[in-house]
């Protein structure tokens, strides 16, 4: 699933080529995977500028202007992509928006459709709410602060469950997770409340940096994820436990451990990251 560095890049990339552009045409081919406040679709969007495209989570909000936002959630297999309008149309494209005066087509592919959009307009007016309620999301990870992360993370709960949970911190999956926690040395199983002061500032520092890292590698590409040129990223080279079980831990050879954390396939070095509990 594409987590905040995956989804950072896709949205800059869109940025990139479809900022300030007028939406002249729409190709809806599957309106269920539109939610969100009850207008059609097309005419909604068509005529509109795209003033802004940003991220907040692992969501790409697209906004439109006056007060109107295309937010497009890729779930798990979803992929938003800016691309020339002749380029052969993949099964599984739900969504075209083609722009005046501009070769640039923008599509939003997703063949398990765990992924979809979310038409919101500010003020919400959600008398007329169709389909799934856009899930909440927290602080969000590549930029929280000290205070806002301890905040978040003071609570009864295993770390790297509240990682993953979007509602205190957005952007975390089970890759930066894992990632992150090993370079931190912190067991995933640990009781976030447990953690020292040392330990949570240490665990700040790595989520930061490992997102960072991995913004400016493109994302790591494992299945579906591709950048919004179509590309590849390449931060999954510089995974150190992630999908790594029984090779070295980089940073003292022990063999890599794989163990269920948060009801999800966990990746440790259980040298570096010893129990906390
Ligand atoms: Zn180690």
């Amino acid at each position: 699933m594409p987590e905040l560095p995956e989804v950072e890049t896709v949205a800059r990339g869109v940025a990139r080529h479809v900022t300030g552009c007028r939406i002249a045409s729409v190709v809806l081919g599957r309106g269920d995977i539109v939610h969100g406040e009850g207008v059609p679709v097309c005419a909604f969007l068509r005529g509109r500028r795209i003033e802004r495209v940003g991220r907040r989570g692992k969501q790409i909000h697209i906004e439109l202007g006056g007060g109107r936002t295309l937010v497009v959630h890729l779930g798990m297999t979803g992929r938003l992509i800016a691309v020339d309008r002749d380029t052969p149309v993949e099964t599984h494209t739900h969504l075209r928006i083609g722009f005046d005066r501009r070769r640039v087509e923008m599509r939003f592919i997703d063949p398990r459709r765990f992924g979809g959009l979310w038409l919101l307009v500010t003020p919400p007016t959600a008398a007329n709410w169709i389909g799934r309620r856009l899930p909440p999301v927290g602080v969000d990870a590549l930029t929280i602060s000290f205070k806002e992360f301890r905040d978040a993370i003071a609570r009864r709960r295993q770390i790297k469950a509240l990682m993953l949970d979007q509602r205190p911190i957005g952007g975390i999956g089970n890759i930066y997770a894992d990632e992150s926690l090993h370079r931190a040395g912190v067991h995933p199983l640990t009781r976030a409340d447990r953690l020292d002061t040392a330990g949570v500032r240490r665990l700040w520092r790595c989520v930061r940096r490992v997102l960072e890292q991995a913004v400016e590698a493109g994302g790591s590409s494992i299945s579906d994820y591709r950048t919004a040129d179509n590309e590849p990223g390449h931060f999954q080279v510089r995974h150190r436990v992630y999908q790594r079980a029984g090779r070295p831990c980089p940073k003292c050879r022990t063999p890599i451990e794989h163990l269920t954390a948060a009801g999800r396939s966990t990746f440790i070095c259980p040298k570096c990251q010893p129990s906390g509990r």
